[in-house]
């Protein structure tokens, strides 16, 4: 797929559009753009397009402020809904220095090195295939989002349990719109919880998709009346939402992850690989769980993996393989949530694994009962560790990790660190009502 400039122009023409939004991601994962007149067109395909980058998290300071946007044609979308003042359409920009070269600041350009670096080493594509979940909550009369969920559905229900499927089949709608492949669309397991799964693309193409989902399901869900979050646990005691990654590792036309010669039919790359991911899992939850509230859901009882384990058959470690075989072949990893960055957990997974391959790790064996149900002592005997249980630990699990470091660069590893530092910090000031409840009247 390339689109070039003059693709661009005739569609502008032929759909009339009026405005151009040009989209990049910050640090903490969070969509920015600017909106431009479509007279500003010829000016954003010359990569002219300037903007504050001061004023986004972790870019960087007031003395060097000025960042040009360029953007990446090949990412061409117009936005189906309606608009009174003709239509808009979006380019997924990278961020440059004024003198034109990449910032390395930018998480995108930073997946772009990544990627370029595996295809150094012969690999030709690294396929992801996310399972993103959300919750919808009703918006008050305000128009505000309330903690009101909007059904009392459970896992597979249908209408008229299901009250969301209406939203949700919009949803699904508009995404075929922008070009998306939604393999699966369920409610979840908890009341007002949804999942939507697309297909697997490749690397760059699969962070981008991730970024546009999040924000077609906020639009569609409004027009229903609802609010939908990405937050990991909005509310205890029940299921919170994570976003599954699907992986495999392509060398040309080939899944580098299947080999129908052994038992398993995995290959020996593929069990490198995952040897990989559970080497660097604690590092990698910094990147994967990047909030406070992430940790609140990675607990024992809620189908959110606890445990570094994995299995073919079981859903609770934290790495299943699923048993397709052949083109299909692939790891689960099953501990990431929505608010990670998709650029930056990406580029971490791929180099966690890539890592496995190059020392040629061997992972434990896999763990195919309930490690729930296992004494610590058991747990212990199987060498199976705990994922960090804070946001605080899982930082300093990183600090610890050369690999996963190098996967962010100097520039983004000091900027998430810091940004992630102050949160923390936050965090720990802050009073709950449950330290209330328990405290105040028995002390
Ligand atoms: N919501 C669960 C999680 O937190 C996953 C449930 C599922 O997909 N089986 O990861
Ligand atoms: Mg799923
Ligand atoms: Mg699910
Ligand atoms: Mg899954």
């Amino acid at each position: 797929k390339t689109i070039t400039a003059d693709d661009i122009r005739t569609s502008v023409k032929e759909e009339n559009v009026q405005f151009l939004r040009l989209m990049f991601t910050d640090i903490n994962g969070i969509i920015k753009n600017v909106e431009v007149p479509v007279s500003q067109l010829e000016k954003v395909l010359a990569n002219k397009m300037a903007f504050d980058g001061s004023s986004i998290d972790g870019f960087v300071r007031i003395e060097e402020s000025d960042m040009l946007l360029f953007p990446d044609f090949n990412t061409w979308l117009l936005f189906p809904w309606e608009n009174d003042h003709g239509k808009v359409a979006r380019l997924i920009c990278s961020v440059h220095r004024m003198d034109g070269t990449p910032f390395e600041g930018d998480p995108r350009n930073n997946l772009v090195r990544v990627i370029q670096d595996m295809k150094d080493d012969g690999y030709s594509a690294f396929n992801i295939g996310p399972e993103p979940e959300f919750f919808l909550f009703k918006l008050d009369e305000n128009g505000e989002p309330s903690m009101q969920l909007n059904d009392k559905g459970s896992y597979f229900d249908f209408a008229p349990l299901d009250m969301g499927e209406n939203c949700r089949r919009d949803i699904v709608l508009e995404l075929e719109k922008m070009g998306f492949e939604v393999e699966a669309s369920h409610h979840e397991v908890a009341p007002g919880q949804h999942e939507i799964d697309f297909r697997y693309t490749d690397a760059l193409d699969a962070a981008d998709h991730i970024q546009t989902f999040k924000l077609v399901v906020k639009t569609i869900a409004r027009k229903h009346g609802l609010y939908a979050t990405f937050m990991p646990k909005p509310l205890h005691g029940i299921n919170g939402s994570g976003m599954h990654i699907n992986m495999s590792l392509f060398k040309g036309e080939k899944n580098f992850f299947y080999d129908p010669e052994t038992d398993t039919q995995l290959s020996d790359s593929a069990m490198h690989f995952l040897a990989g991911l559970l080497a660097h899992a604690r590092a990698l939850t910094a990147i994967n769980n990047p909030t406070v509230n992430s940790y609140k859901r990675l607990v024992p009882g809620f189908e959110a993996p606890v445990y570094i384990a994995w299995s073919g058959t079981n859903r609770s470690p934290l790495i299943r393989v699923p048993l397709a075989r052949g083109l299909g072949t692939r790891l689960e990893l099953r501990s990431v949530d929505p608010t990670a960055n998709p650029y930056l957990a990406i580029a971490a997974i791929l180099e966690a694994g890539l890592d496995g391959i190059e020392n040629k790790l061997t992972p434990e064996e896999a763990v195919d009962r309930n490690i729930y149900r296992m004494q610590d002592s058991e747990r212990k005997a199987n060498h199976i560790q705990d994922l960090p249980s804070t946001l605080h630990n899982a930082i300093k699990a990183l600090e610890d990790d050369p690999v996963v470091k190098a996967a962010l660069g100097p520039h983004l590893y000091q900027s998430f660190k810091d940004s992630k530092d102050l949160e923390w910090a936050a965090y720990r000031q802050s009073v709950s009502e449950w330290e209330r409840d328990q405290y105040l009247e028995l002390y």
